[in-house]
């Protein structure tokens, strides 16, 4: 309870094997679809008019969901000048104050989750559930950091000193954060970012993902609904390379929260580099390589569940998303003609339908970087088995191949892929250095009964975060602060007791009297 604070709620979720709940989601995705929502630039709460292209859906590219304009030089200018101006005033606002923005934000996004649960559907290609897993880690985000402002934004913290002098630290906002984010968590990661910063008593320039300019334009606009000044956010949607690069190279930035590849973060990292001036905060949350060891005492069945879940669900494209399995050769064969079975019971398909476990791919670009992985596994590997693609829309289908070793893979394949490794329990040391040693850090499972092994398996590859004899997607704000090392991030960690400190400056205070 400490953690979170007296004011946390877990949002509800929703029950889709009810009747009336798939009515309800049914006549929200018509809605949304019907609704056309614009984004573009949204500067001090107002859209700047512009050309806007049409915006469509990854499970039917005939179907136009809404429009996005992309924001230009002018708008960024804009909105870094009435974000410097508005920010002083919320940072001397305090902490309890930021707070009841956020919790109202929180019960803003609580209020309207049928509704964000369909466009996260119609633009993301999200199955339902994990719309519904997706608007509860946004509501959590504002209602923990809303309590971590009102405790680490409040009063200063005295320290001790000398007789007639007293000592205090203080923690502030550092002025105006560009947050910049990746599609697949178009509404968690969003709004996660936004609300640490904005906690931490900072104005904000959000940069969505440009595959999912809507949803945020929604919740920008949820935000200034709640209460938030609409100075201190600001939404400029667009193409990384150019929105992004202007942002991040904007004199009047004061810290970077990037979520998205490691490959953008090193991009991005060498603009911050060469900017001459204050040497400002970047935070970098990226992909991963992650693995999961099963040895010969791990119960088939909840090793079947926790593999299917973490490697195919939201089509495998999670940064935490299975994407090696590491099967010992006693136990191999068995579990992969398991995992066979429960791939074919996978149901592939439009999103919005309650029934559908895999719904498509982001985009055309994802799809055939999957092909072409796939290409290679034929040639190189061994494909074990594959789902069957539907028809339409970016669809790519469930598919698991052997490889003879991690350093097959050099770099994360972000979706329904998962590459089974067998391996010989007395070299679980050079098959694990091999993972390890591609530099990535992110989620890490185990699979046994041993606890000695799963200690083994955690010294052998170090991790952000690692799961026992569970999936390995999933992570709960609060109670799984979420983020890796290495190649997959700086830190700190989304969700955690310290999220907020990078994003804030600290002060100290001597006064003699
Ligand atoms: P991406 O790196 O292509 O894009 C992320 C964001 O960066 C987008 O908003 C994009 O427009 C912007 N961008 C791209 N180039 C830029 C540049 N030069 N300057 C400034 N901004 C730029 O990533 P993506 O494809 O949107 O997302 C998928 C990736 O995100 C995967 O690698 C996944 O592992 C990672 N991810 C990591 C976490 C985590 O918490 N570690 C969570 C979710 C996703």
């Amino acid at each position: 309870a400490d953690i979170y604070g007296p004011s946390r709620k877990n949002p509800l979720g929703r029950d889709y094997s009810l009747v009336e709940v798939r009515g309800r989601a049914a006549k929200a995705v018509a809605l949304a679809a019907g609704e056309r929502e614009t984004a573009g630039a949204i500067v001090e709460g107002r859209l700047v008019p512009a050309q806007a292209e049409p915006v469509t859906s990854p499970a039917d590219r005939s179907r136009v969901i809404g429009y996005a304009a992309t924001a230009d030089a002018a708008d960024i200018d804009r909105a870094v000048a009435v974000a410097r101006k508005a920010q002083p005033a919320w940072d001397r606002l305090g902490g309890g104050g930021r707070a009841m923005v956020l919790r109202a934000m929180g019960d803003a996004l609580e209020a309207e989750m049928d509704a964000l649960i369909a466009l996260l559907s119609l633009e993301a290609g999200k199955t339902l559930n994990d719309g519904v897993a997706e608007v509860r880690e946004a509501i959590d985000f504002c209602r923990y950091y809303a309590d971590l402002a009102e405790r680490q934004f409040g009063a200063p913290t005295p320290l001790p000193g000398p007789v007639g002098e007293t000592n205090q630290l203080q923690l502030a906002g550092r002025g105006v954060f560009a947050c910049i984010s990746p599609w697949n968590f178009p509404l968690a990661i969003f709004t996660g970012q936004i609300a640490a910063a904005l906690a931490a008593g900072n104005a904000v320039l959000a940069k969505p993902a440009e595959q999912t300019p809507l949803i945020a334009a929604r919740a920008v606009r949820l935000f200034h609904k709640a209460g938030l000044e609409p100075a201190l956010l600001a939404l400029l949607s667009g193409e990384g390379a150019t929105v992004g690069g202007v942002i991040v190279n904007h004199p009047g930035i004061d810290g970077v929260a990037f979520t998205g590849g490691t490959e953008t973060a090193w991009a991005i990292n060498r603009r911050l580099a060469a900017r001459n001036g204050p040497i400002i905060p970047f935070i970098a949350e990226t992909g991963g390589l992650n693995g999961m060891f099963v040895d010969t005492t791990a119960l088939k069945e909840q090793v079947v569940d926790d593999v299917i879940l973490s490697a195919f669900g939201s089509a495998g494209q999670r940064c935490s998303a299975l994407r090696l399995l590491f099967v010992p050769h006693d136990s191999a064969d068995e579990l992969v003609a398991t995992l066979k079975g429960a791939m074919d019971a996978l149901v592939i398909g439009d999103p919005a339908d309650p029934s559908t476990d895999v719904g498509p791919v982001i985009d055309a670009e994802a799809k055939a970087a999957l092909v072409a992985h796939r290409e290679r596994l034929s040639r190189e590997a061994t494909i074990l088995h594959e789902c069957v693609t539907p028809e339409g829309g970016d669809f790519f289908a469930p598919l698991m191949a052997e490889i003879p070793a991690a350093d097959f893979l050099e770099r994360e394949v972000f979706g329904p892929i998962l590459h089974v490794v067998r391996y010989d329990p007395a070299d679980l040391s050079k098959v694990a250095g091999r993972l390890a040693a591609r530099g990535y850090g992110l989620t890490l499972g185990i699979h046994s009964r041993i606890e000695r092994f799963a200690e083994e398996v955690r010294e052998l590859v170090p991790a952000g975060n690692v799961y026992v004899n569970r999936s390995i997607i999933g992570a709960v704000v609060g109670v799984q602060p979420f983020g890796g090392e290495g190649l997959s991030g700086t830190g700190p960690k989304a969700g955690g007791p310290h999220a907020l400190l990078r994003y804030a400056t600290e002060r100290a205070l001597s006064v003699n009297i």
